[in-house]
């Protein structure tokens, strides 16, 4: 088997081969899926590696090095949900620490810090993290993490991981970056400073929309070990059933990723055009804001965009999104299929009216994760559902 540590194998050769070994019993090229909650032991003590399904399970080994090797770290954890493996980095936390976050995060995770994390004692700081003053501002000797979000769900801000690794550099603070958006394929953190990778593995990595995952990669491996203790204390683990879901999802990652960039770029180019439409976010714009930053640590720049209607009006963007057919309404993003949503009133509910509209999630604001069809029928799609709202 080829050394996946191989710096010059490319990020396909390394999406079609990470973490899996032919089995050992009986050489399937995929790793099977070990349904088995128990192992036997030869005497006490006595196994081979696995003693139970909630510490190790074979294809969760096989999925764990997967994520670690795509994400060019050493240590990969999987869990039960993308949550689930915040909460794990949240509770290596002691109450009177503080973080450092965006202002402009998926409404789930700022739900998590302010809802749960805040009531033991944790503090949570919510800056634009593009602007390095901010970040200094509010660092202080309580603080021990920087949670970036890069491209931020939903207005697809743009954090420069390597500057503000630099900023905390002298500063025992660790920085996490949640690279759902991206996803290995666009973006490596780690090779950027930070110090630890976060996924909702539910989205692009799985790929297919059956599967809610959470997965951490680091090569600390002090932290992985005190994460790994957590993993097994809590519980948060995914099934071997959906790990190996994922693993097949993995194999394809790199092929759906340039096609998600090359049709989010159609989708966002032809909502720029259009009469009903106010403002296209996405970062390939050379206006956007963090343009520069992306181009230069991003392989590409996404499938997700979001765009507020010329009119900023919550009954217009209700009728958007009810009129769509390939657009699908549903929460979540990253699948093969386009998916399309409104912030205010799902992913982002939970945030605050006047605390989203500071960052420009408003009523008018329309979110699409731009699937693998093709891309003249996704067109179309928008545009009639666009045409009927407006009447
Ligand atoms: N981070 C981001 C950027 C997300 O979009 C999501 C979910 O939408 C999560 C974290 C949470 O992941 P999960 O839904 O798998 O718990």
């Amino acid at each position: 088997m080829n050394d996946m540590n191989d710096k010059t194998l490319g990020r396909g050769t390394l999406a079609v081969h990470a973490g899996v070994e032919p089995d050992p019993t009986t050489g399937a090229i995929m790793t099977p899926v070990y349904m088995t909650s128990t192992y036997v032991q030869d005497g006490v003590g006595n196994h081979k590696g696995y003693e139970y399904s909630r510490t190790h399970n074979p294809t969760r080994t096989a999925l764990e090095q997967a994520f670690a090797t795509l994400e060019h770290g050493t240590q990969g954890l999987a869990f039960a949900s993308g949550l689930a493996a915040m909460d794990t980095v949240l509770k290596t936390l002691q109450p009177g620490d503080e973080v450092i976050s965006t202002n402009d995060l998926y409404g789930g995770s700022y739900r998590l810090f302010t809802t749960v994390f805040a009531h033991y004692g944790i503090r949570f700081h919510f800056v634009d993290l593009s602007d390095l003053d901010a970040v200094n501002d509010a660092l202080n000797d309580a603080t021990r993490l920087i949670w970036v979000e890069t491209p931020t769900n939903p207005m697809m801000q743009i954090t420069d991981i390597e500057a503000v690794a630099k900023a905390i550099a002298h500063h025992p603070a660790k920085m996490v970056v949640d690279n759902t958006f991206a996803s290995p394929m666009l973006q490596n953190p780690l090779d950027l400073g930070a110090d630890m990778v976060m996924h909702s593995v539910t989205k692009y990595l799985g790929g297919h929309s059956d599967v809610v995952m959470g997965c951490l990669v680091t090569s600390d491996e002090a932290w992985a070990d005190a994460l790994r203790t957590l993993q097994n204390s809590c519980g948060a683990v995914p099934g071997p059933m959906d790990c190996f879901l994922v693993l097949r999802g993995l194999k394809t990652l790199h092929l759906r990723m340039d096609k998600h960039c090359d049709n989010g770029r159609v989708i966002a180019e032809a909502l720029l055009d259009h009469p009903a439409v106010g403002k296209v976010h996405w970062p390939g714009f050379k206006d956007h804001a963090g343009h520069e930053v992306a181009a230069k640590q991003m392989h590409g720049f996404g499938g997700m965009v979001a765009f507020t209607l010329a009119n900023d009006d919550l009954e217009t963007a209700k009728r958007v999104v009810g009129a769509t057919k390939l657009f699908t309404l549903a929460e979540s993003l990253g699948g093969v299929e386009s998916l399309i949503g409104h912030p205010a009133t799902m992913t982002h509910a939970s945030i605050p009216k006047e605390v989203r509209e500071r960052t420009g999630v408003t009523d008018g604001l329309i979110r699409l994760s731009v699937g693998i069809e093709d891309p003249q029928d996704l067109l179309a799609d928008l545009n009639q559902a666009l045409q009927q709202a407006h009447g």
